[in-house]
């Protein structure tokens, strides 16, 4: 079974530009299995960019990505995943002549499961998720909200070690929130997985996280307990300008 044992994911002094741009200057963070780190910061400041190179899709130059203190800098995304770093997109990428469970089997028969475990896998994962009413449903007729935790669960069936999800509440109304609320907190334990979430629904990132990350134009403004990262200064002038200053604000 191709499943990984990692249990430290870490980012260090990572650098990424794209021209002129500098879309992550120095970002050194790390996530542990059993973990929910939040990454959060305003439009433009580095979070997707810090994915993609947490999951091999974007290089960085200098610094590294160690898993285990091993330096997977140099690997392709499918070989990131391998290692046991899986991820779901904005956009939820499912392959749509296939059905829910279909896309999930897909998943597991990659890692080196047989057809009849990979099958029971995707029902188990499906059924903790929800998501059972949906299991032999074509994935063109899903719900937007039923796609993006398809998607997640798709992730998972790669059975990571730490699984990265780029905004899954986006678009999602307040009682779907509150179901994805429920799922997340659920994945370090049945997955033995770490989770990091971007997203930008403060009430998600301060209801799930254990930490939290704050990046401010490609560089690491704090990181804390939702509980202190709420009421940071330079996190609220980041977000709200200097009418943080003049208001009790709250992220
Ligand atoms: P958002 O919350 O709006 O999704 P983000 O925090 O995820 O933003 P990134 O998408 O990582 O931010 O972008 C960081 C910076 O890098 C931005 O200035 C963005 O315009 C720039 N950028 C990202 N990808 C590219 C690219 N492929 N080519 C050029 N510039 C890019």
């Amino acid at each position: 079974m191709a499943r990984s044992h990692a249990k430290l994911l870490e980012a260090k002094n990572v650098h990424v530009s794209f021209g002129g741009i500098q879309a992550l200057c120095g970002v050194e963070l790390s996530l542990r299995t059993g973990d929910i780190l939040g990454l959060i910061g305003p439009n433009g400041a580095g979070k997707t960019t810090m994915v993609n190179v947490l999951t091999g899709f974007q290089k960085t130059k200098p610094g590294a990505v160690l898993l285990d203190e091993r330096n997977v800098s140099s690997l392709s995304a499918t070989d990131m995943a391998r290692a046991g770093i899986a991820r779901s997109f904005q956009a939820a990428r499912l392959f749509r002549g296939l059905s829910v469970i279909e896309n999930l089997t897909v998943a597991g028969l990659g890692i080196g499961l047989s057809k009849k475990q990979a099958i029971e896998q995707s029902r188990d994962i499906l059924e903790w998720m929800g998501l059972q009413r949906e299991a032999d449903q074509s994935c063109t007729s899903l719900s937007y909200s039923s796609e993006r935790r398809v998607s997640i669960a798709r992730a998972l069936a790669l059975r990571p070690s730490f699984v990265l999800l780029d905004e899954p509440a986006s678009g999602m109304n307040d009682q779907e929130c509150e179901n994805l609320m429920e799922v997340i907190v659920r994945i370090p334990k049945q997955i033995e997985c770490g989770v990091m979430l971007i997203e930008h629904n403060m009430q998600v990132i301060m209801g799930v996280c254990h930490r939290v990350h704050v990046l401010d134009g490609g560089r690491s403004l704090a990181e804390g307990p939702p509980e202190r990262i709420k009421t940071d200064p330079l996190v609220l002038r980041a977000y709200l300008g200097d009418d943080a200053s003049r208001t009790n604000a709250r992220v």
